[in-house]
């Protein structure tokens, strides 16, 4: 076992102090031993003995004073800088973790977190068998929003959107912005009804949308691709599903949900 600095000194201090204590006690033996000290020879030890008492007191309070209570005083300060210092470092691996799992323009999750939390859901999920949905939307003629009214006012759609998917959902959902203007929402425990309840929810949220542009009002719309994990396909041809049934909402005339 390594004692700290401080350590080893509070012991020596503590041994001085014991050190005091058992010369005392013998010179008060030898006090009550001879009541009446004649003998020069046993005044000279009960003298020595006071002496080195103390001496013992003497160097306990220099070095206490000049040695132990700096080195407490300076280990407590570095523990301070220390502890301040993991403090800053955790907050910063936190908002480093979050920005690693977030869509800085929206707020909403990044396909990274998407991705982990899709495969984690059919671990759980399916050890459980329970349901797990899956929604994909997809905006419509995007581009045009673009090239009519500039990337910011897109960008400030891309916003709304995924503000409205997160009012529509529970706090377990998972609403993510899968890149461009593209979203997933991943539904765990809701059956197929209840995702195409929701999936028509979402569009609808989304259509009804209004942002003022000039004296133009914005409309825009979202196509829905929805499918229900079937219990043993990967997380990958499980997403596949749902954007082939995107991919045949865009087809079908956009501004719809397919199942
Ligand atoms: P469709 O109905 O077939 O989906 O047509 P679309 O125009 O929405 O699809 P397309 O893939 O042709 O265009 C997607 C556009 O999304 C092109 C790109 O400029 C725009 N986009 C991608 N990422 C962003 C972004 O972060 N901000 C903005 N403002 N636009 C983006
Ligand atoms: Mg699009
Ligand atoms: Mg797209």
């Amino acid at each position: 076992m390594r004692f700290h600095k401080a350590e080893s000194a509070f012991f020596i201090l503590i041994a001085l102090i014991m050190g005091a204590g058992v010369t005392l006690v013998a010179a008060y033996s030898l006090m009550s031993a001879n009541s009446h000290i004649q003998h020069s020879g046993e005044l000279e030890d009960f003298r020595l003995l006071l002496m080195i008492t103390g001496i013992f007191l003497a160097i306990a309070i220099i070095s206490g004073l000049f040695f132990i209570y700096p080195l407490i005083r300076t280990q407590v300060m570095e523990e301070g800088k220390l502890r301040a210092m993991t403090e800053t470092l955790s907050a910063r691996s936190e908002s480093l973790e979050y920005a690693a799992f977030t869509d800085s323009l929206t707020g909403a999750h990044n396909r990274r977190y998407f991705d982990d939390a899709l495969a984690e859901y059919l671990r759980e999920f399916g050890r459980i068998r329970k349901p797990v949905g899956l929604m994909v939307l997809d905006l419509d003629h995007f581009k045009q929003i673009n090239d009519a009214h500039g990337h910011d006012t897109g960008d400030e759609v891309l916003r709304q959107v995924a503000r409205s998917l997160r009012e529509l959902t529970r706090p377990h959902d998972v609403v993510a912005r899968l890149g461009g203007e593209e979203f997933a929402v991943l539904v765990p425990n809701m059956d197929e009804q209840g995702l195409n309840r929701l999936g028509e929810r979402a569009r609808r949220a989304i259509s009804s949308l209004a942002l003022d542009v000039g004296n133009v009002r914005l409309r825009i719309s979202a196509s829905v691709g929805i499918a229900v994990w079937n219990g043993d396909e990967s997380a990958e041809s499980f997403y596949r599903r749902a954007d082939r049934m995107l991919y045949q909402a865009k087809r079908e005339g956009r501004n719809r949900v397919c199942a």
